[in-house]
């Protein structure tokens, strides 16, 4: 088969990460005989440079022509001081919201080769786990295209207040939090509802909503969580949890949050997704791929940003885009195989456990990739 992938690498070690991952696709597609063909696309600040716009309306047109699109990130001290509508972080919101892709998947799981670069002690993770183990396994749904990242904004003419405003409407909550028991159901059945129904009006409608589509998926324990409460269970129990389903601004930040207890946010990938068959053509579903982490302006051009989340990211649009569940599962497993026989990018290195760290080898961005492509000739 032939497919279409739009690269948007955007700045900072968005372009490295990418060119690692498009280099696993391209092994994939030899082993597989499936041919991607790459649209290369500018968004964020590099495109601000070139055209003045952080979302050229060519990139988000070329990029709902194409069967999926893979992003590195955005974003750099260099354009920080642009008024907000100016900035290459609107680009994301831009492209989100113009490939409607508002349910954004993001897996944390901790691998058992990455345990000594998790900051929780051992028993705290074994006391929740559902079998015992010294281990999490969690999915973040984030609701990416609504919230107050899209609310109304602005300052009051004195420029001495500012306000940004959290709106959502029953199908934008709807919709999401069928996404979120969708996959509840393909994986452990639990699904909590993450929001401050204590404080905010929006979050009670999101309750509200929860309560009605919840018995749509009486298979589905449906249970709730305020926020504040959530960011200290991740960290004293994070086991507990199976999926969650929370707002734009919450699912950012818990994600964030969670990448840590992995290791690394350079291991956490995400897929956004639409609604199904939304897609066009080949692809079922319209679907953005792209590491959560951001474009690390402090490692850039370093030679050490961890490519695996973005190479997670691009196994994810192989399963959820085009269906190719075995080669989605080959590159999970390479990545496996990798960090079995040592490997690390620093961010994922042992933290204090001397043992762990004698048998590790430090790598970089391109070797680590690398790594990558030849343990896929083996998996
Ligand atoms: P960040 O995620 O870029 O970096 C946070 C920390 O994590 C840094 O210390 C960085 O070195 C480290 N890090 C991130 N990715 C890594 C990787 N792959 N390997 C190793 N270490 C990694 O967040 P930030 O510093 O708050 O933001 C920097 C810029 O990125 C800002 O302009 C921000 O707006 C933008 N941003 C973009 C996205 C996106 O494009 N999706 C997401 C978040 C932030």
């Amino acid at each position: 088969m032939t497919y279409s992938i739009a690269l948007v690498p955007g700045d900072g070690i968005g372009p490295d990460v990418v060119h690692e991952a498009v280099e696993v696709l391209d092994a994939i597609g030899d082993r597989f005989g499936h041919t991607f063909n790459y649209v290369e696309l500018i968004a964020g600040g590099c495109a601000i440079d070139q055209t003045g716009e952080p979302l050229p309306p060519e990139t988000l047109e070329a990029a709902k022509e194409c069967d999926a699109v893979l992003l590195g990130a955005v974003g750099g001290p260099k354009w920080e001081t642009l008024p907000g509508n100016l900035r290459p972080e609107r680009a994301l919101l831009g492209l989100r919201a113009g490939l409607g892709v508002y349910a954004n998947l993001r897996p944390a799981a901790l691998m058992p080769q990455l345990k000594a670069a998790c900051p929780i002690k051992d028993e705290v993770l074994i006391a929740s786990n559902h079998e015992g183990k010294a281990a999490f396994d969690l999915l973040i749904v984030r609701e990416l295209t609504g919230g107050i990242y899209f609310g109304e904004r602005g300052r009051s003419a004195d420029g001495n207040s500012a306000h940004d405003t959290e709106t959502y409407s029953k199908p934008e909550i709807e919709r999401v939090l069928r996404a979120g028991y969708i996959a509840a159901r393909g994986r452990r059945k639990q699904l909590c509802v993450v929001d401050k129904a204590n404080v905010l009006e929006s979050s009670r409608l999101w309750r509200e909503v929860a309560a009605v589509v919840a018995k749509d998926y009486p298979d589905v324990a449906t249970s709730y969580l305020y926020v504040d409460n959530c960011a200290m269970q991740l960290i004293r129990a994070p086991g507990q949890f199976d999926v969650i389903v929370t707002s734009n601004l919450f699912g950012d930040i818990l994600s964030y949050e969670a990448s840590v207890l992995t290791g690394s946010i350079g291991m956490l990938a995400s897929a956004s997704m639409g609604d199904p068959a939304s897609g066009t053509g080949k692809k079922a579903t319209m679907g953005l791929y792209e590491p959560i982490h951001g474009s690390a302006p402090d490692i850039a051009g370093k030679d050490l940003a961890n490519p695996l989340a973005t190479i997670l990211s691009a196994a994810m649009l192989l399963r959820h885009s085009f269906a190719l569940e075995k080669e989605a599962k080959t590159i999970e497993k390479a990545v496996d195989a990798v960090l079995d026989a040592g490997y690390r990018t620093k961010d994922i290195a042992s933290r204090g456990d001397a043992a762990a760290a004698a048998k590790e080898k430090i790598v970089g961005t391109k070797e680590m990739g690398q790594r990558v492509l030849e343990a896929l000739s083996q998996a």
